[in-house]
């Protein structure tokens, strides 16, 4: 059965000290839901984060890595050393890094292969830019990011796969889906994953939302059945607007 989860992507926000501020306010909030949380913070503040959240639940998360396993690439990070410091799960694809790191599905599935290799999970971002959505080409634009970046995977992979769509045009503009346009799209890709795995692997991976999701908005979204759980950015910074999202569920 697959498990809803709610993760919070800090993204390139908090230094050492505000991340630890953060913490503090994350561990004083009661979690009533069933849903598995995770924080990403960036990669200074990982080993910290890691530290002071064991055994609290909160799993830390990284927001990136390199697809290689050591070596003379300048400024990356491998997933060896993720785990080196306890980290067992890995955001890849996030429109960001599309966008301004020119990461392409090619790129993303050599990442994704060095996560699973390393026994890692991937929590992999995809979604349609606000163009596709208005040429009606939405669904096809995530199918080929899905088919690209993961078909050539084995279906037990996918015990080790999130998927988080997340339309570019909701994500930090306060504009987000609607209920309704989340639940079709999670519904389409879960359709995709069956056709080319079958339903036992469909129903049994995650599928996040991403873009825009607040407290006031959150209840409905998580409300749908194709929807698993949320990819958190602004609202992710504060603790009690983070876990009133948690406790959507
Ligand atoms: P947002 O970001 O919640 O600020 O829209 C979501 C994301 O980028 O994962």
């Amino acid at each position: 059965m697959r498990k809803n989860i709610v993760a919070g992507n800090w993204k390139m926000n908090n230094d050492l000290a505000q991340t630890q501020t953060l913490i503090t306010a994350l561990k004083a909030q009661e979690k009533t839901s069933n849903a598995e949380v995770m924080v990403a913070p960036t990669f200074t503040n990982l080993y910290s984060a890691y530290e002071t959240l064991k055994g609290t639940g909160i799993e830390v998360v990284a927001q990136n890595m390199h697809f290689a396993e050591n070596g003379a690439y300048t400024g990356e990070i491998s997933a060896a050393m993720l785990k080196s410091i306890g980290i067992k799960t890995v955001i890849l694809g996030h429109s960001e890094r599309r966008a301004y790191f020119n990461e392409t599905d090619e790129l993303l599935a050599k990442k994704v292969d060095a996560a699973l290799a390393s026994d890692m999970t991937v929590i992999f971002c995809f979604g349609e830019e606000l163009a596709d959505r208005k040429s009606g080409n939405h669904e096809q634009v995530v199918e080929d990011q899905i088919k690209n970046a993961l078909f050539h995977l084995k279906s037990w992979d996918y015990k080790n796969i999130v998927l988080a769509y997340e339309p570019v045009w909701a994500i930090g503009t306060g504009e987000t889906a609607t209920p309704e346009q989340a639940q079709d799209m999670h519904a389409h890709i879960r359709k995709t994953i069956a056709d080319h795995y079958g339903y036992d692997t469909a129903n049994d991976v995650s599928i996040l939302y991403g873009g825009s999701v607040k407290p006031n908005n959150a209840k409905e979204i998580f409300g749908k059945p194709d929807v698993d759980g949320g990819l958190i950015g602004g609202a992710s910074l504060k603790a009690e607007d983070f876990f009133a999202i948690v406790n959507a569920f």
